[in-house]
């Protein structure tokens, strides 16, 4: 199985237009020792297959051009990107998704939570939908394995399964609680070989754990190093927490609830630009990589 992480940011990419925090205008100013990052976004296959996009970023477009291995080759709409797969509705997930709108067959795999936003409350989504040879959705369902087809039902040899990680909806939604496949995680399997997926984890079950070692790699959520971040830097706004991510440093953070794993490959994924660990310089950035764990970049690729 392939990976490749096409972005590794959190929304608004790094360094993100209207941000003077430290990170951001240390980067702008060309005196910080660390790299930009595009938005969150990971390509899958299976050896020899067609890929399946993990989320559909913002910058997408852009994404799939630097990349020789998405190119068409043998025919005008003749991508060789055969199906997405969405862990949420939040706009950083699914507006790129507006990108790969050209008449392209896709198979889309989502839960009902998300299609119903998708597909019934914005429209403007339906510009996937304007011929029938466009996209082709389909329902995954938390706890349920699924197998990854192209639009013409052969098989991506890839296999999926979902995990509710609860209910929190996008703010653009504008409801307050959704059902539990409004967010969930993937375990993502090819060949043989296992990882799990989660941009968004708001919460960690202990029985997921031995579950979690027993995969090649785990890629998570790796948004904020603190919970009050954000609040620090723009004075006001939520915390990580009450935005739907557990913080990577202090109690019940993910350093300290996943500090049992040992053979699983950590990679934290996600990161806000005003997240620490993105200057390879900071205490932060060494105590992660210290404790054993990646931190995502742009570009990476992880064979399994
Ligand atoms: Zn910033």
């Amino acid at each position: 199985m392939q990976v490749k992480i096409l972005g590794s940011a959190a929304g608004g990419g790094f360094p993100q237009w209207n941000c003077a925090c430290s990170n951001c205008a240390r980067l702008r100013a060309g005196n910080f020792h660390g790299h930009a990052r595009s938005q969150a976004q990971v390509a899958v296959r299976a050896t020899g297959r067609p890929w399946c996009l993990v989320n559909a970023s913002p910058d997408l477009r852009t994404q799939i051009l630097s990349d020789p291995q998405f190119q068409p080759e043998r025919a005008p709409r003749d991508s060789p990107i055969a199906a997405v797969v969405l862990t949420s509705a939040d706009v950083d997930q699914v507006i790129g998704l507006l990108h790969l709108r050209e008449f392209q067959p896709l198979r889309i795999s989502a839960t009902s939570a998300i299609q119903q936003i998708l597909r019934e409350e914005n429209s403007v989504f339906r510009a996937l939908e304007q011929t029938q040879r466009q996209a082709e959705w389909e329902t995954i369902r938390p706890g349920v394995r699924h197998d990854l087809k192209s639009p013409d039902g052969a098989s991506l040899g890839l296999t999926i399964e979902p995990v509710s990680l609860g209910g929190i909806l996008p703010g653009y939604a504008g409801k307050s609680g959704g059902s539990d496949d409004a967010v969930v995680g993937l375990f993502i399997e090819a060949n043989q070989r296992r990882f799990f997926f989660a941009p968004s984890l708001p919460r960690i079950e202990e029985r997921w754990l031995d579950e979690w070692d027993r995969c090649e790699a785990i890629l998570i959520d790796g948004t904020f190093w603190s919970d009050d971040e954000l609040v620090r830097t723009r004075g006001e706004g939520k915390t990580a927490r009450e935005m739907g991510h557990i913080p990577i440093s202090g109690a019940g953070g993910t350093l300290e609830a996943l500090a049992k794993l040992k053979r699983t490959r950590r990679i934290f994924y996600h990161i806000n630009n005003t997240n620490s660990i993105l200057d390879e310089d900071s205490a932060e950035h060494l105590h992660v990589t210290a404790a054993g764990w990646e931190i995502a970049r742009d570009g990476m690729e992880i064979q399994l």
